[in-house]
């Protein structure tokens, strides 16, 4: 069965670029009906945060990849890794290497003088028929693998095609300090070993980690994963996507208006693609998502093709789903949202919304107390003429028998047409006797929405 991980370091909040990754090692598994785990990796002391893994906790239930095992953390696995660390001394995959930092430098530069990729020489590696140098008294060993010296270290990668490292290339690798601690790619191989990972999509910054992570999993017996390695995401301007270009971290987008399922759908088509298809739901991505189709070049962030995606799915939000979405949002900006039939003006404004954010303002005009118009905008708008309109529509109304926009349409042409002006003359002195302001929704609708009794005593107000 489908395998996959994803494995972020508790570093940081969680950017787009990782739950990207997370999303294809999501939608994979999903797809193959397989299990998607999730795995912390917070081996480093100095850089993860407690606050960082709730981050990324956090992201993940936003966007809705739930993992089906984890999240399991890598501290908490440190017995693990030292068990196999002594398995393979014992086995001869590893050895005690006692040669310090200094010297261990001083051979990389001999390899440099000669023209070499600079490397550890293999002082205290064993050979059949070697005799190594004696221990000296004192000293705490680093432990190294012994990676294979002759061949090619090759996979065939599930986005870029076969790749392969000469194994000359590579050092026998440290996976464990002094002090006995383990090193970065050794747990991720004991890891995916146990954790049975199949497939391992992750950014291409891991290339030169994969031919070593083979080499150990393959020294500890185990059937390497097939990897996929995901270029890189840029920014409108072709650099690396970072925070020169706008907001990276997931979470700001929630805080922005941004549906997960948009963002869900927007991340989806950043390097993989169905056909032509630009909108599709989770369904449909789980249904159609395969490796093939993940591109091999980098893909560009394009915040206005994300904010039309966004906008796709406000519009076939239902207007209550989104009066529940944007009614918090009122209330943050000071609004009360039980102040009108919220889910009309969702209705009523989300043809033109591109986030939840701007419901959310275009709907405090009708969660907030009325502060009437300037008298600069009345002196300017609400000439007399004006006002003799707006008495004749007050009167008018107040005998409405139905207070509804096609009511109001209708009575508002009525209007136009008796006293022989366009729309302009009512539009702004209506809005302004109102709601207080030269710009609303279409008035219609707004006068609706305020309701009879408050449009018949802000005109009498005038
Ligand atoms: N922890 C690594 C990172 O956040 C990912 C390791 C992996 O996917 O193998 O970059």
């Amino acid at each position: 069965a489908v395998r996959t991980r994803f494995a972020p370091s508790p570093t940081g909040f969680l950017h787009l670029g990782g739950a990207r990754t997370a999303l294809f090692s999501w939608a994979f598994a999903r797809h193959h009906q397989g299990i998607f785990v999730l795995r912390i990796e917070d081996t480093d002391l100095e850089r993860s945060t407690p606050q960082a893994v709730q981050a990324i906790l956090d992201s993940m239930a936003w966007l809705g990849m739930a993992p089906d095992e984890g999240p399991f953390y890598q501290m908490q696995r440190m017995d693990r890794y030292r068990e196999v660390i002594a398995q393979m001394l014992a086995a001869g995959t590893a050895y005690h290497c006692y040669s310090t930092p200094q010297e261990v430098e001083a051979m990389r530069e001999k390899a440099r003088a000669l023209g070499l990729k600079p490397r550890y020489d293999g002082t205290w590696r064993p050979e059949p028929g070697k005799t190594l140098p004696a221990v000296p008294p004192g000293r705490k060993p680093v432990v190294r693998f012994k990676n294979p010296i002759e061949g090619v270290t090759a996979w065939d990668d599930l986005i870029k095609g076969p790749i392969s490292f000469d194994n000359a290339e590579l050092d026998d690798l440290i996976i464990a300090r002094p002090d006995g601690t383990p090193t970065y790619n050794f747990c991720v191989v004991v890891d995916d070993r146990d954790m049975k990972i199949t497939h391992v999509l992750r950014g291409d910054d891991h290339v030169n980690n994969t031919p070593r992570q083979i080499n150990i999993l393959r020294a500890l017996g185990a059937t390497p994963p097939q990897y996929g390695h995901v270029p890189m995401i840029l920014g409108p301007d072709g650099e690396k996507l970072s925070k020169r270009h706008g907001a990276v971290n997931v979470m700001e987008y929630d805080n922005d208006g941004y549906l997960p399922e948009a963002m869900i759908n927007y991340l989806a088509r950043l390097g993989w693609s169905h056909g032509n298809d630009e909108l599709f739901s989770r369904e449909q991505l789980i249904e159609w998502f395969d490796t093939r189709h993940l591109s091999k070049s980098a893909a560009q962030w394009d915040p206005k093709k994300l904010n039309w995606v966004n906008a796709h799915y406000i519009k076939q939000s239902t207007n209550e789903d989104l009066a529940a979405r944007v009614a918090p949002r009122i209330q943050a900006l000071g609004g009360n949202p039980q102040a009108v039939d919220l889910a009309a003006v969702m209705g009523l404004l989300k043809d033109r919304a591109e986030t939840l954010k701007q419901l959310a303002e275009g709907a405090m005009l009708f969660c907030t107390p009325y502060t009437p118009a300037s008298a600069e905008l009345v002196a300017q708008h609400l000439d007399d003429a004006a006002r003799v309109v707006l008495q004749d529509f007050a009167r008018r109304a107040q005998a409405l028998p139905e207070w509804t926009t096609p009511a109001l349409a209708e009575l508002i042409h009525a209007i136009l047409a008796d006293h022989g002006i366009k729309m302009g003359k009512l539009g702004i002195p209506m809005r302004l006797a109102v709601t207080g302001q030269k710009q609303t929704p279409a008035i219609d609708a707004v006068l609706t929405l305020l309701g009879r009794e408050t449009v018949l005593a802000r005109l009498a107000a005038l």
